[in-house]
């Protein structure tokens, strides 16, 4: 199963790849997460990436698509993954669509969390002052100044893939307001429907 998981920043979409990972058992290959481990070895593309990250920007396209290009030939991906935090622009989601097609695979779906911008602003706040009282050290960019910045390149550049996805007749929008667990059942529905429709 190839799924997209879309949703602003804090809306969950981390928390339920953990999920989707324990259950149907296929990697989840978040964006932030690899270049993140770039920033942290200083290579080359985490050097490129790191103060684009911390301002809360998006890292260009052409780098991110390198990332993905590499880690779907990977061999625990060859049965499925989740992206997580990708695509984030139309031309990421066009770039993804040639890379599939290339390699004769298709997603199978993409499942956005809709969630209201007030209630992530304090999430991400939770969330880091969480973090900070367990002694771990705090993402760069979940200060809320910096998170206000990623929300806005949220708005611009990423919230359009919706209508892109939908005008494919791929989109299923969930309620990620819910409480965790309840969001988790209502995802992990619509995924046993895609494996059954997949599956027949
Ligand atoms: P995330 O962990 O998904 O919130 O990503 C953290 C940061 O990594 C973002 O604010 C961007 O700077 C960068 N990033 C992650 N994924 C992408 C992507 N697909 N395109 C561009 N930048 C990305």
């Amino acid at each position: 199963m190839r799924i997209i998981l879309l949703g602003p920043p804090g809306a969950g979409k981390g928390t339920q790849s953990a999920r989707i990972v324990e259950r149907f058992g296929i990697p989840q290959l978040s964006t932030g997460d690899m270049l993140r481990a770039a920033v942290a070895a200083g290579t080359p593309v985490g050097l490129e990436a790191k103060a684009i990250m911390e301002s809360g920007g998006l890292v260009p396209d052409a780098v991110v698509v390198g990332i993905v290009a590499d880690r779907i030939e990977e061999a625990d991906a060859r049965n499925g993954f989740i992206l997580d935090g990708f695509p984030r622009t139309v031309a990421q989601a066009a770039a993804l669509d040639r890379m599939l097609e290339k390699k004769n695979l298709a997603l199978d779906t993409v499942v956005e969390f809709a969630v209201d911008e007030d209630a992530l602003i304090g999430r991400i706040a939770k969330r880091a002052s969480e973090t900070a009282a367990r002694g771990e050290p705090v993402r760069k960019d979940d200060t809320p100044e910096v998170f206000k910045t990623r929300f806005e390149a949220y708005r611009e550049l990423t919230a359009p893939l919706s209508a892109y996805y939908a005008s494919l007749g791929m989109l299923e929008t969930l309620d990620g307001m819910k409480p965790v667990d309840e969001v988790t059942g209502d995802l992990m529905a619509t995924l046993e429907r895609h494996v059954e429709t997949t599956a027949s």
